[in-house]
């Protein structure tokens, strides 16, 4: 156990995970599966040996190009690795927010986090989030909070089913109608209709209150990055962000200190008492 919670290990893991992610990224856009065929170069179609397939090393001990045609190979991918495997060691410096047990928060986390960059690279390649992986992150996290908190928190059946799903339900009904509003005001769609599916997947997996900061903290962070990229003149004023990575980089955040610590932030900064 002890060897799990160690750093380099973790560093590995999540460095391997990083690499399924671009695989994931990929193909999705190409409709090809993520486990068959393995991987192969996008120029010369030739198969990549394992050996040759080892996250971030391989790129740096290939200085970015194939082997086989010399084609450059993007540095997003080692870059995506290299992330990946931060934001993962990173989980375990986290509170224990899923279970008092360090070990299972750990794992439930790794999880959540893996979920949270896949959602966020294909939004901003595709400006869309899968349906069937915010299927199965929901599913997931709804199967993760049964086992915990049944184990760790003696909640029944039914609570669990009304915390993780029935009020995820109505968060979603509830934001919709608080998007429509808000869209009829601003005269365009405020936002789209995968920001809610995605704010019901983190509600199964942070609950109701998480999944509201979550969407509180993302208007901070979006605000603030979306102003940093415009002043960059990186996007264009008008051009279409999308909103998925800024949910993604408030709900780790919350996976990783907590909604009730976020929450005081936020309450602290306008000094309501
Ligand atoms: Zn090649």
């Amino acid at each position: 156990m002890e060897n799990v919670l160690n750093p380099i290990f973790l560093f590995i893991f999540g460095s391997c995970i990083g690499s399924f992610l671009n695989v994931y990224r990929f193909r999705y856009p190409k409709s090809i599966s993520i486990v068959y065929p393995r991987s192969f170069c996008p120029k010369c179609k030739k198969k990549i040996p394992w050996f040759l397939n080892i996250p971030i090393i391989s790129w740096l001990f290939l200085k970015g190009k194939c082997k086989f045609c010399k084609s450059n190979i993007s540095f997003q991918y080692p870059f995506i690795e290299f992330i990946t495997a931060m934001l993962i060691t990173s989980n375990i410096f986290a509170i224990s927010h899923f279970s008092p047990n360090h070990f299972v928060n750990l794992i439930g986390l790794t999880f959540f986090s893996s979920l949270l960059i896949a959602a966020s690279l294909i939004d901003l390649d595709n400006l869309v989030i899968p349906n069937n992986l915010l299927l199965f992150g929901s599913i997931s996290g709804f199967i993760f909070n049964l086992v915990t908190r049944k184990i760790y928190f003696g909640d029944n059946f039914l609570t669990i089913i009304y915390k993780y799903i029935l009020l995820s339900i109505i968060f979603l009904i509830l934001f919709e109608v608080f998007n429509f509003i808000l869209s009829m005001i601003i005269k365009k769609e405020a936002f789209g209709f995968g920001d809610s599916k995605y704010l019901f997947m983190i509600s199964t997996w942070l609950g109701i209150e998480g999944a509201l900061i979550t969407f509180i903290l993302s208007i901070y962070i979006g605000g603030i990055i979306s102003i940093l990229l415009i002043l960059l003149r990186l996007i264009p004023r008008k051009g279409k962000i999308p909103f998925g990575p800024y949910l993604s980089l408030s709900a780790y955040v919350i996976g990783m200190i907590g909604t009730e610590k976020v929450f005081l932030i936020i309450r602290d900064f306008y000094m309501i008492r």
